[in-house]
């Protein structure tokens, strides 16, 4: 399990003051010292991700963060980096220090309404206390679970709490199996060219693979090369899912009575909100001669995609709309902050992200009146397939 790809993990945010122990209870719970521990305050500086197995849940990763009574101009920035794991933060565990705190704040009780996430008070350090101050925490907070972190008090009840919850929270979801009956046919087109990793598949296509799998629909794997053949062997197939970047050549070899879509769109289905896309895409019309667009890419080190959002986005946005735009472009973790500047936002498929991180994204620009769209989404849009590519997400309709 510990192959399972962070994106597709439910990511469990603990926070809590500086010295609370949530790096020991990271270890306690995780069986592992991964986190650095010490008593000397202020110890986790940036976010620490750690995965494993949450049995009988499945598979998780622990985000332990900085202190958020952290102080100085340092200290401050690091308890703002803990505030902004909430964006990808599935599930929250906010650890009280039995010996000095009291209360929850009532700022992260806000972001955790805010953010719909779903907690558990943990009241650390009973090992340290009388009786009576657990009981008048308990009080508080009735249904806080207590621990010792140390000593490994509690923490199998709160592992099992929390494998609870994270179950009672779950969605049941699936790419292509609430789309398509069992038995259904699918060509999948994989393009191996030099932007290919080298002896492997992308994790779309693996994932989109085991979800047909999962779901007894039977798939067939060829590159656009060899997609006329595949047709002709499997005439009757039900839909061909293509990489993006060759919808213009997919596009002209598949007869229009066969549904086709991309990898990218059937995970903007799956993890961001696809009608805004949908209507993010069609915002293209109405983009101006002075429109400024942000290209958004969620990790920095895959550079088989730098093309596609550096050089083939901006080149086929400029040629469509016929204006020279103006484009920049960010990575990773750092969202732009100043989005208020931009008439459109483009993300990239956000396969290293979890469903809540792009999600906040998505939010973020909603808030904001900007139009968001993705590559795929985009793409089809661009060569004019826009409606022949959601086809299959609407068959119920
Ligand atoms: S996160 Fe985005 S940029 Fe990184 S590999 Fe996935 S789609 Fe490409």
């Amino acid at each position: 399990m510990n192959t399972t790809p962070l994106a597709n993990r439910k990511h469990i945010g603990i926070f809590g003051n500086m010295n609370s122990g949530k790096s020991s209870l990271i270890n306690a719970l995780t069986g592992q010292n991964i986190s650095l521990v010490s008593s000397v305050k202020g110890t986790t500086t940036d976010p620490v991700k750690k995965t494993m197995e949450l049995i009988p849940y499945g598979p998780v990763v622990f985000i332990d963060t900085a202190g958020l009574d952290d102080f100085g101009e340092l200290g401050t920035m690091r308890a703002e980096k803990s505030k902004a794991v909430l964006k990808e933060t599935d599930f929250a565990l906010y650890v009280l220090d039995a010996e000095t705190d009291n209360d929850v704040p009532e700022d992260m009780l806000r972001l955790f309404k805010r953010f719909s996430i779903p907690y558990i008070i943990v009241i650390n350090k009973s090992d340290k206390v009388p009786d009576e101050k657990i009981s008048g925490m308990k009080e508080k907070y009735p249904d806080a679970l207590v621990v010792s972190a140390l000593n490994n008090q509690g923490v199998e009840e709160l592992r099992q709490e929390l494998s609870k919850r994270l179950t009672e929270n779950d969605e049941e979801e699936t790419i292509l199996g609430d789309l398509l009956p069992y038995g259904s046919k699918v060509i999948l087109v994989v393009p191996i060219d030099s932007e290919a990793p080298k002896g492997r598949i992308i994790l779309p296509q693996v994932q989109v693979i085991r979800d047909c799998l999962d779901h007894g629909i039977k798939s067939y794997v060829v590159r656009d090369t060899e997609l006329e053949s595949a047709l002709q062997d499997m005439p009757d197939v039900d839909l061909v899912i293509t990489d993006s970047q060759a919808f213009a050549k997919v596009n002209e070899i598949v007869p229009e009575n066969i549904k086709l879509t991309s990898f990218s769109m059937l995970f903007a289905r799956l993890k961001g909100n696809f009608e805004e896309f949908i209507e993010g895409a069609r915002a293209v019309d109405s983009l101006k001669a002075d429109s400024h667009i942000l290209i958004a890419e969620s990790c920095t080190h895959n550079h088989t995609h730098e093309d596609i959002g550096r050089v083939k986005i901006p080149k086929l946005l400029n040629k469509y709309t016929g204006f020279d735009l103006k484009f920049d472009f960010c990575a990773g973790r750092d969202f732009e902050q100043d989005l208020g500047k931009y008439d459109l936002v483009v993300h990239c498929g956000a396969c290293m992200m979890n469903k809540k991180a792009l999600h906040s994204r998505i939010a973020d620009c909603r808030e904001k009146g900007i139009p968001m769209t993705n590559y795929g989404i985009l793409l089809a849009k661009l060569n004019g397939i826009l409606d022949r590519t959601i086809q299959i997400m609407y068959k119920n309709r």
